[in-house]
C-alpha cells in the first residue's frame, strides 16, 4: 500500500512532533516561550508505536521526530529506537535544537538515528542569543561535532533567514562550509498566526539568496523525484552543500512528500491546513488498521498547494506546535 492524494502525489514521509514545549525564545517562533494554554503531555510511547505501524503499513519509510523541542521528552531515545525498530521504516532523522546533543549524540546513533537537524540561527554567540534568547551556541556547535564523531551520517543545520538579525552573516556561513561537510540549509520565514509584524519586518525571498549563491558560482543539484521540496546546491571550493526551502516559490508544493501528525494526535495534511483530523481515539486504542483507514480517508482533502501567498496561515500560529 502507498499513500497518496488525488494529485498524484506519494507520501512515504512523516513528520512527528512528540511534544510542544520549548526551552527556547527563538523570535520567529516562540517569542514569549510557550503559552501557559500549551499542552504538557504528548503522545505515549505506545501510542506512537501504534501510530508509526500504522504509517509503515501505508508505505512510510522515512520518520522525522521533531516538536517543540523534541530532546524535553525524556524517553526521546527510546522513541528513536521504537521508529527504527518498526518494520518498513529505514530511515529516523531528528530536527532539535541541539541543546542535549553534546550528551546525548552517542545515544541517538546506537538508538538508529540516522539523519540530524540542527537549528543554528547564527555563528555569532551574541546573534545567536539575540534570535534565540540562548547563549548556547558553543554547546551547539560542539554537539554538532559529537554527532558527527559518534557516526551520524547526516547532519543538515537549519537557518531561518531574517532581514534584521543574520542576513548580513551569510558570509560567515559560507566560510563555516569551505570546512565542514555538512548542509546548511536556509530556511525562508513562514508567516503564522503569531509573527505576523515580525515577518513583515524581517521576511527575505528566498530567490534573493539563490541568486546570491548563483552569482558566487554555486550550482544546483539535481536531485531525484522524491526529493521534497528542498532545493539543494553545491560548489567545488566548499566541502558543504547549501539547502534552500522557499515555501513561496511557485510549484513549492508539487513535490510535497510529507504528511504531518501533532504531539496531540492530528493528522495534518499540510503545515498550513485548517485545522488537523483527529486520530487520537484510534491511537489510544492500539488500533492500527483504524489508523490506516482513518489517515487513508483523510487524504482526499489534501489540498493541491497552501494560501500562504495570500497570507493565509490556517490553523497554525506558530510552527513548534507543528515541528514546521
Ligand atoms: N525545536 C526544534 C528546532 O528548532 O529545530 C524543532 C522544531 S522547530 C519548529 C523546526 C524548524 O522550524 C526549525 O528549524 C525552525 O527554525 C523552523 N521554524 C520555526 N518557525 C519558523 C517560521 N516561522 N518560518 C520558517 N521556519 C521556522
Ligand atoms: Fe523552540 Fe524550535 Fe521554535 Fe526555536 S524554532 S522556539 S527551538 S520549537
Amino acid at each position: 500500500m502507498q499513500l497518496e492524494d488525488t494529485f498524484g502525489r506519494k507520501f512515504k514521509y512523516l513528520r512527528l512532533s512528540i511534544t510542544e514545549l520549548c526551552n527556547f525564545k527563538c523570535n520567529y517562533c516562540l517569542p514569549d516561550g510557550n503559552a501557559c494554554d500549551t499542552p504538557t503531555g504528548g503522545l505515549s510511547i505506545r501510542q506512537i508505536e501504534t501510530l508509526v505501524q500504522a504509517f509503515a503499513k501505508m508505505g512510510t519509510s522515512k520518520i522525522r521526530i521533531t516538536g517543540g523541542e523534541p530532546a524535553l521528552r525524556k524517553d526521546l531515545v527510546d522513541i528513536i529506537s521504537l521508529c527504527k525498530q518498526t518494520p518498513g521504516i529505514d530511515k529516523v532523522a531528528l530536527t532539535t535544537n541541539a541543546y542535549r546533543l553534546n550528551k546525548d549524540a552517542q545515544k541517538y546513533k546506537d538508538a538508529g538515528l540516522d539523519a540530524l537537524n540542527v537549528s543554528a540561527d547564527s555563528l555569532d554567540p551574541r546573534m545567536f542569543a539575540a534570535i534565540t534568547g540562548k547563549k548556547k551556541l558553543e554547546d551547539i556547535l560542539q554537539g554538532v561535532d559529537s554527532a558527527l564523531a559518534a557516526g551520524i551520517k547526516t547532519v543538515k543545520f537549519n537557518t531561518v533567514m531574517l532581514k534584521q538579525f543574520n542576513y548580513k552573516e551569510l558570509s560567515s556561513f559560507l566560510a563555516y562550509l569551505k570546512e565542514h561537510e555538512v548542509t546548511w540549509r536556509f530556511i525562508e520565514l513562514m508567516q503564522t498566526g503569531d509573527n505576523q509584524v515580525f515577518f513583515e519586518r524581517n521576511h527575505v525571498p528566498g530567490q534573493a539568496i539563490k541568486n546570491t549563491l548563483l552569482t558566487q558560482g554555486w550550482e544546483r543539484i539535481i536531485r531525484g523525484g522524491d526529493a521534497g521540496p528542498a532545493q539543494e546546491f553545491s560548489h567545488p571550493d566548499y566541502r558543504g552543500n547549501i539547502g534552500l526551502i522557499m515555501p513561496y516559490s511557485k510549484d513549492f508544493c508539487d513535490t510535497c512528500n510529507r504528511l504531518r501528525v501533532s504531539s496531540q494526535g492530528k493528522l495534518h495534511l499540510c503545515l498550513f491546513a485548517n485545522e488537523g483530523h483527529d486520530i487520537l481515539p484510534y491511537l489510544e486504542a492500539g488500533d492500527v488498521d483504524a489508523t490506516v483507514e482513518a489517515v487513508g480517508l483523510s487524504m482526499k482533502d489534501k489540498k493541491a498547494t497552501h494560501f500562504l501567498q495570500e497570507g493565509f496561515t490556517g490553523a497554525t500560529k506558530q510552527l513548534a506546535m507543528l515541528g514546521g
